[in-house]
């Protein structure tokens, strides 16, 4: 079954302005703003402007100018963050849930990045 946009969730509203964000980053194709409930001192949410539910559904049908774009923009925030373990940076995890197993609360794309201390493991064992 194809994947259904709803352009009522709340990150399409912030695309719009209809709803206030703290801007990180933005590129033609992609914008980046601060979680509202940070789960680390770094705490950046990475959407892509256009229609996307998650990433599958970006990866296989977004254009090859969104996905460089995206792509980039996500690498440009890690390394202006001073994070990258290539530079001497203590790292950063990346995280995009999709459906109903990953808990996904908003229907369009984003990749998490997260930052700022030790993480830990990355999933808990299951009960
Ligand atoms: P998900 O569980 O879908 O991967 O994550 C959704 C994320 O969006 C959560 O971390 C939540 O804190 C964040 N979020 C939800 N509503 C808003 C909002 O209106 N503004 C911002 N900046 N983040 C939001």
């Amino acid at each position: 079954m194809p994947y259904a946009y709803d352009p009522e969730n709340i990150f399409a509203k912030i695309l719009r302005g209809e709803i206030p964000n703290d801007t990180v980053m933005e590129t033609e194709h992609a914008l980046a703003f601060r979680d509202i409930y940070p789960q680390a001192p770094e705490h950046i949410l990475v959407i892509p402007k256009g229609p996307y539910v998650c990433y599958d559904h970006f990866a296989l049908e977004a254009s090859e100018a969104e996905i460089v774009d995206y792509t980039r923009t996500i690498g440009t925030i890690c390394k202006e963050m001073g994070v990258q373990p290539g530079e001497g940076g203590a790292g950063y995890r990346l995280l995009s849930n999709a459906g109903e197993d990953a808990i996904q609360e908003v229907p369009h794309l984003h990749v998490h990045i997260v930052a700022g201390r030790n993480l830990g493991r990355m999933l808990q064992p299951a009960k």
